[in-house]
């Protein structure tokens, strides 16, 4: 289970970005955050995924207390930030350096097949559409097989279209990985079309103790 345990964050500025922030999140559920711009979507995020430190109040992943990026919390952003200097492949193995090749390789074709994209292992982040680059960001952080993927907002730059789709995409992905997602999103719409195809393919979960403040969780 991740909880979110009376978070605070005040950046140095001063700005308060969460205040007593809580969230239980079960393993394998899928959570959508919803709220409008600067509530502290982004903030709650980061923090879950350990790149900074709460002012008050902890986050714990199965009792461990997450302080620092954690191999069991992947992280997908708005855009897919890709190493240009490296292939599809590559990117994909980047956070895999301690697993033995065999292994790494095995992997990267793995999450590569899942995302639709097992062609363009060679391929450059260059050569990619937006859509496919968002896949391929997706895949790597997946490939760790994270017990929890954060996406912050991760497909409000794309297109209607290629937005819709990746959405049911990810949907078949929980299906292969079950890893438990917690979504950001402004888009109320996107959060509901999620629930309901969420809840479609039977998901059912518990949450308590849901008292994000300012944004609401689903
Ligand atoms: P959201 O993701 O909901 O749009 P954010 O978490 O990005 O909101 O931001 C919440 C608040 O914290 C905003 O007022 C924003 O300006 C502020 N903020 C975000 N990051 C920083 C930072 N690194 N330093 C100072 N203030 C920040």
């Amino acid at each position: 289970m991740l909880a979110i345990e009376s978070v605070d964050k005040t950046y140095p500025n001063g700005v308060e970005a969460l205040a007593r922030a809580n969230l239980r999140v079960n393993e394998g559920e899928i959570v959508a955050v919803v709220g409008g711009s600067g509530c502290g979507k982004s903030t709650l995020l980061r923090l879950a995924a350990g790149l900074d430190r709460t002012s008050r109040g902890r986050i714990r992943l199965d009792g461990e207390t997450i302080e620092a990026p954690h191999a069991a919390v992947g992280l997908v952003f708005q855009e897919p930030r890709l190493l240009p200097w490296l292939t599809v492949a590559q990117n994909i193995g980047f956070g895999l350096s301690d697993l033995p090749r065999t292994e790494r390789e095995r992997r990267v074709r793995e999450v590569l097949e899942r995302v639709g994209l097992a062609d363009y292992a060679a391929r450059w982040p260059r050569e990619l559409s937006g859509g496919q680059a968002q896949r391929v960001a997706i895949a790597r952080a997946l490939a760790p097989q994270p017990k929890v993927l954060l996406l912050d907002e991760p497909f409000s730059a794309l297109d209607a279209f290629t937005r819709a789709s990746l959405q049911e995409h990810l949907l078949d992905l929980w299906d292969a990985f079950r890893p438990t997602l917690i979504l950001v999103t402004h888009d109320v719409e996107e959060a509901k079309r999620k629930i309901l195809s969420a809840l479609d393919r039977s998901l059912r979960g518990e949450r308590e103790g849901e008292e994000l403040a300012p944004a609401a969780a689903i």
